[in-house]
């Protein structure tokens, strides 16, 4: 077992203890890892592994899919030459001692030179192999002398490999040179990559799948991730669209975007963000606008009304064609399902209760965060791709056998459209002024932004919403917008946590438009009159610091209750799975949670050709996490069509075994770039405009805002590497 090395995010003592047992299966035989090399170090979990070919093969992977943004030369070629020097060391008997010393000081240079971090961290695991695993190299050394001293070269110079281990003679310098490999080369010329490659935009093609590759009866797999992608629950490439933006390169930013995110105005403007509270940015200075970002490409391509990007790496396939599959549910998960199905040539049905589409986004987001127009724009998408919608359409306990007969595969995207009760006494879902959070939420959309019933009006009215999430979020600053008297939100916990469960500009503009919070609260009892809402009785707590309890302890506040005025109050505090669809016989089950009970990572149901994603699987999550599953039970969808069976890919895996090991730490210092760079913002509406109407509060960055935005990223690829 490789020594700990405790300034390594992941030493093997803190290695995730789910990974040495963690199978890596492609193929009907399963196969542990046994090394894992990424941008920090290298952690060997089976010492019989060949060290030296295994770095060897993390820097070839580098240069060949992975290259750096080709702006400095130690970026450029660094891979390379760091390539070469572990092949001479591991295979020519020319090789020796001295060949450390100028691999390490090669590292150290690249290291600290390479402009951009995908270059600076590749060395890293070379570095650490020579400190703790020097006898490795020096072994190999003396092995391939002994073969030399033996006058055994003639193994070594086969008429192919004469040609590969050329002697060079001496440098300018006086240095030895003993050979100057072109093994190099040739694997660039067999994948067609020009070594040369300047353009650093190519890195929006480079961003693929995982790569699997053999050396030396040795499998590996490698993937590129960064901290704000692995943050980002559908894992985009986010460094990719970043750099679209930056070299006016909209619609090359908007494919980057589509390869894991095809609602890209969507995620532009209402995700939580949860990639910037990975960016190493904010290390420095402050987080990189993400999520604004990516609207510019979106913003762009809807604007000019070009056709519609589509990530530049999946291609419909021949064999797919004739394949049916079903999707129940048009909200994010469902849409994402359906447009990476479509995309691969599948044919893709979708079935929807409501009149409308777009799910909790359509009827759940109001418009001022999400304008009608621009996610229609995505939905259109998938209409040119092919996937039909049958609107109005519930599927039933009655209906759901017939529907499901007639595809080859059925994927359940139905949410979670059940508001939760509150738990106090009274609640009794018949008074009048008594709204469920996602019935109020729908009335309002179906009435604002489709004109499907009549806006209610809420002149006079003190509102109370018990929220702390988005959905109340929503709830209180529509509201606002109805007229109401008063809008009042009750939290039990604090403003520090409802920033947190939201967002700071979305908790920032409720309080400008004028909702006030009441925090540390929670209804103990509904006051009624005549079957009508009058007052709530509310509890009031303290916070208690709880030593193993990072939440604190809430603990009621004796002689704190008060009574509070009300006319309508709106629960907003969860919301569940309506299974109402769902027959024991079925074979689906149900969670603890009261969720879909699929499989985690392939999100297959126990019955047989029927997946499950999103909400219904996770929970009310974000949007972002339902595009992400979307796209990923899509991928295995594929392959069930193709093989009958439920498997993950080698970037699936790769994926799951990073969100294990994880990939961003804060205490990484940043090397070569300036602090003190300001983050850009985009206009608002002002406030007292905004709280009167549903126009779109938030402007987005103006492009050449963006374009300054995107050139403070710092492009923080890294590549991770299974030795299976
Ligand atoms: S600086 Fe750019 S690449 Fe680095 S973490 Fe932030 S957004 Fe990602
Ligand atoms: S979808 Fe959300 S989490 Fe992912 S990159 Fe965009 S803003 Fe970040």
């Amino acid at each position: 077992m490789m020594k700990d090395n405790p300034k390594l995010p992941y030493s093997v003592k803190d290695f995730p203890k789910t990974l040495p047992t963690l199978k890596y299966f492609n193929t009907q035989e399963p196969k542990n890892i046994k090394a894992f090399i990424g941008w920090d170090g290298l952690v060997v979990l089976d010492e019989s592994i060949d060290l030296l070919d295994a770095l060897k093969m993390y820097a070839k992977q580098y240069q060949l899919y992975a290259q750096s943004c080709g702006r400095c030369t130690p970026g450029k070629y660094g891979g390379r030459v760091l390539y070469e020097m572990l092949n001479k060391i591991q295979n020519s008997p020319e090789a020796s001692v001295d060949d450390l010393a100028k691999l390490k000081e090669i590292c150290n240079l690249m290291h600290k030179t390479a402009k951009c971090e995908i270059g600076k961290t590749t060395p890293k695991p070379i570095l650490q192999a020579l400190d703790t695993h020097i006898d490795v190299f020096t072994r190999n050394i003396s092995k391939n002398k002994q073969k030399l001293n033996k006058s055994n070269i003639i193994k070594y110079k086969t008429p192919k490999e004469e040609e590969d281990f050329k002697l060079e003679g001496e440098a300018s310098d006086g240095s030895q040179v003993y050979y100057k490999a072109n093994t190099f080369a040739k694997e660039i010329q067999s994948h067609n990559i020009n070594p040369d490659m300047h353009d650093a935009f190519n890195v929006l093609e480079r961003f693929k799948l995982a790569v699997h590759s053999h050396s030396h009866n040795q499998t590996y797999i490698s993937k590129i991730t960064a901290p704000c992608t692995d943050m980002c629950p559908s894992h985009v490439d986010i460094p990719g669209y970043i750099e679209g933006v930056r070299d006016k390169r909209f619609l090359d930013s908007l494919s980057a975007t589509r390869g894991s995110m095809p609602l890209a105005q969507v995620c532009g403007r209402v995700c939580p963000h949860p990639c910037e509270h990975a960016c190493r940015r904010a290390i420095l200075d402050e987080p990189i606008s993400i999520m604004e970002l990516k609207r510019v490409g979106a913003s762009y391509e809807m604007e000019y009304n070009t056709p519609y990007m589509h990530p530049n790496f999946i291609e419909a396939q021949e064999d797919l064609k004739n394949k049916k599959v079903c999707v129940v549910g048009a909200g994010p998960g469902g849409l994402s399902a359906s447009y990476y199905m479509a995309l691969q040539g599948i044919k893709v049905d979708v079935y929807e209760a409501l009149p409308v589409l777009g799910g909790a986004v359509a009827t759940g987001v109001p418009n001022y965060r999400m304008p009608i127009v621009a996610y229609n724009h995505d939905i259109d998408m998938l209409k040119t791709l092919g996937v039909t919608f049958h609107t109005n359409y519930p599927i039933t306990k009655e209906n759901f056998l017939d529907i499901e007969s007639k595809y080859d595969a059925t994927v359940l995207a139905v949410g979670t459209r059940l508001s939760k009760k509150l738990g106090c006494i009274n609640e009794d879902f018949s008074l009048e002024g008594y709204l469920p959070a996602i019935k109020f939420m729908d009335h309002v959309n179906l009435a604002e932004k489709f004109g499907l019933e009549s806006i209610p009006d809420l002149t006079g009215k003190n509102v109370v919403c018990i929220g702390g999430g988005f959905t109340s979020m929503d709830v209180v600053r529509c509201c606002i917008r109805l007229n109401a008297k008063s809008v009042i939100m009750l939290y039990r916990r604090d403003e520090a946590t409802i920033i947190k469960n939201t967002s700071s500009e979305e908790y920032h503009e409720a309080v400008e438009e004028g909702v006030k919070f009441d925090f540390l609260s929670a209804v103990h009892e509904i006051v009624s009159e005549n079957g009508k809402v009058r007052s709530l009785k509310v509890d009031k707590f303290e916070l208690k610091k709880v030593e193993g309890s990072p939440k604190g302890e809430l603990v009621p506040l004796e002689g704190g209750g008060y009574t509070l005025e009300c006319d309508i109050v709106i629960p907003a505090v969860s919301q569940e799975l309506d299974a109402s669809f769902l027959d024991e016989s079925f074979g689906i089950g149900l969670t603890k949670r009261h969720t879909i009970d699929a499989d985690p990572h392939s999100f297959s149901t126990p019955r047989k050709g029927v997946f499950a994603c999103g909400d219904c699987v996770s929970g009310p999550l974000t949007i972002v996490n339902a595009v992400g599953q979307g796209r990923r039970v899509a991928n295995v969808v594929k392959r069930y069509l193709l093989d009958g069976q439920i498997s993950l890919s080698d970037d699936e895996k790769m994926e799951d075994l990073l969100k294990d090991v994880g990939v961003y730490d804060s205490s990484r210092e940043v090397i070569g770039w300036m602090k003190g760079d300001k983050r850009a913002h985009s206009d608002k509406l002002e406030p007292s405009f905004r709280a009167k109407n549903f126009e779109e509060v938030n402007f987005g960055l103006d492009r050449k805002d963006a374009i300054k935005e995107a050139q403070r990223c710092m492009r923080c690829y890294y590549i991770s590497m299974c030795v299976v």
